[in-house]
C-alpha cells in the first residue's frame, strides 16, 4: 500500500459553490477562477466539473489556459494578468481567449496585432482604483473603451477592477473604490467586473455584469468575521493522511525537530505521513486541531517535510492505520488557517504533487 497523503475533492461542492456565487447576483454572468491549477484542486477537473455552466474560466498566465484548452475546455477562458509578453498573442487569438490589459505595453501590442486577429474576442481593460497592483489610471478609462472597441474583430469590451480590502466589511477601501470606478465610468453603457469572492458575497452593490470568484468555489471563506453566504459554502477538499506510529512519551520529554513540544505529563504521541514536502504549512503551531478518526486532536512539535506529530493523549484508541483529517467538511481551512499564520487560499493552493488528488 502506497504512502496515504490524499486530497479528495468534491466536484459537486466546487458547483453548489458556483452556482451559490452566482445566486448572489441573478443576471450577471461569473468567470470561474482556476488559476493555480484552481487554487490546488485540480484546473482540468475543476472546469470540466464546471464545463456545462461556467460563462468563463479565468486563469493566471496562457499556460494555464493551454492546459484547459488541450484537455478539451471549449467555453471562453480569460487571462486576468493579460499576456505577458507580445508574443502571446498570436496563440492567444489560436486558441480563442479573452485577455485583460493592465498596462500601456499591453495596449501597444494589442493595437498593433489586432489586424491579425481571426478569432473576435473579449478584452477587459483594468483600472486601478486603488488596489496600486495593476491597471490604468481610472480617468483613462473613457479613452481606453473607445479606443479598444475601434479596433477590428473586438466582440466585448469590459470594464474590471480588483479590490484590496473587500474581505474586511468595516473598512473604508472598498466604498471608496466603488466610487472611483463608478466616477471613472460614468455614462459609458460597458459591461463592468469588479467582485472577487468577498466582493460577491459582502458588496452587492458592485456585483456588475461579471463576478470573477475564486476562494468560494473552493469552499473557503474569505472572511475573519461571519458572512452570511459563508454559512452555505461547500468544502472542495479533504485533505487525509493515516497515523503511521504511536509511542508513550515520558514527563518531560520533547517531541520533534527543536524540541518545541515539551510534555509536561505523560503523553500519547501520533505521528501522520504529512509534512510540508506534501504541502501542509511548516509553521504550523502547536495545537493547530487535525482529526483523527472525525475527533479533534492538537498538533503537537514542528511540522518536518514527511511527517508531523500530534498529541492522542485523550483519544486512547487511536492507532496505527487511522485517518487523520487537516481540513475538510468538518474543520474548514479557514479555521486551520490562522494557526498557521496564513489564509485558506495558501493551504489549499500550496499542496504539492506528492498529494494524490482524487475526485469524487
Ligand atoms: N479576480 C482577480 C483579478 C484575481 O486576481 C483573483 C484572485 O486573486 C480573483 C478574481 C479571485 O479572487 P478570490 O479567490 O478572492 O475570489
Amino acid at each position: 500500500m502506497a504512502r496515504n497523503a490524499i486530497a479528495t475533492v468534491h466536484l459537486d461542492a466546487i458547483r453548489h459553490n458556483y452556482r451559490l456565487a452566482k445566486a448572489q447576483a441573478p443576471g450577471a454572468k461569473a468567470a470561474a477562477i482556476v488559476k493555480a491549477n484552481a487554487y490546488g484542486h485540480g484546473a482540468v477537473a475543476v472546469a470540466r466539473a464546471l464545463a456545462n455552466e461556467a460563462d468563463a474560466f479565468g486563469v493566471a498566465c496562457i499556460e494555464e489556459a493551454i492546459e484547459l484548452r488541450d484537455a478539451g475546455v471549449t467555453r471562453p477562458i480569460m487571462l486576468l494578468e493579460g499576456f505577458f509578453h507580445a508574443d502571446e498573442l498570436p496563440l492567444i487569438d489560436q486558441l480563442g481567449l479573452w485577455t485583460v490589459i493592465h498596462n500601456d505595453e499591453q495596449l501597444k501590442a494589442l493595437v498593433a496585432f489586432a489586424p491579425r486577429f481571426t478569432h473576435s474576442l473579449s478584452v477587459w481593460i483594468k483600472l486601478d482604483t486603488g488596489m496600486h497592483r495593476l491597471g490604468f489610471a481610472p480617468e483613462r478609462a473613457r479613452d481606453l473603451v473607445r479606443q479598444i472597441r475601434a479596433l477590428p474583430k473586438i466582440d466585448d469590451v469590459v470594464v474590471m477592477t480588483h479590490f484590496a480590502r473587500s474581505d474586511e466589511p468595516e473598512q473604508a477601501q472598498t466604498p471608496e473604490q466603488i466610487r472611483r470606478f463608478r466616477a471613472a465610468i460614468e455614462g459609458l453603457a460597458v459591461p463592468v467586473s469588479l467582485c472577487n469572492s468577498a466582493g460577491v458575497m459582502a458588496w452587492p452593490n458592485a456585483h456588475g455584469q461579471w463576478l470573477r470568484p475564486g476562494m468560494m468555489l473552493y469552499g473557503a471563506t474569505p472572511f475573519m468575521s461571519h458572512n452570511a453566504v459563508a454559512d452555505e459554502l461547500q468544502a472542495g477538499m479533504t485533505l487525509t493522511s493515516e497515523l503511521i506510529a504511536v509511542r508513550d512519551v515520558a514527563a518531560g520529554e520533547a517531541v520533534g525537530y527543536g524540541a518545541t513540544f515539551r510534555c509536561e505529563a505523560p503523553r500519547r504521541i501520533g505521528t501522520v505521513a504529512m509534512g510540508y514536502g506534501d504541502g501542509y504549512p511548516r509553521h504550523a503551531k502547536n495545537g493547530t486541531p487535525v482529526l483523527v478518526n472525525g475527533q479533534r486532536a492538537p498538533l503537537a512539535g514542528r511540522v518536518s517535510m514527511d511527517m508531523l506529530t500530534v498529541d492522542l493523549t485523550h483519544l486512547p484508541q487511536a492507532k496505527v492505520g487511522d485517518t487523520v483529517t487537516f481540513w475538510g467538511p468538518d474543520l474548514p481551512a479557514a479555521e486551520v488557517a490562522p494557526w498557521c499564520d496564513t489564509i485558506p487560499y495558501t493551504l489549499v493552493t500550496c499542496l504539492t504533487p506528492r498529494v494524490k488528488r482524487v475526485y469524487q
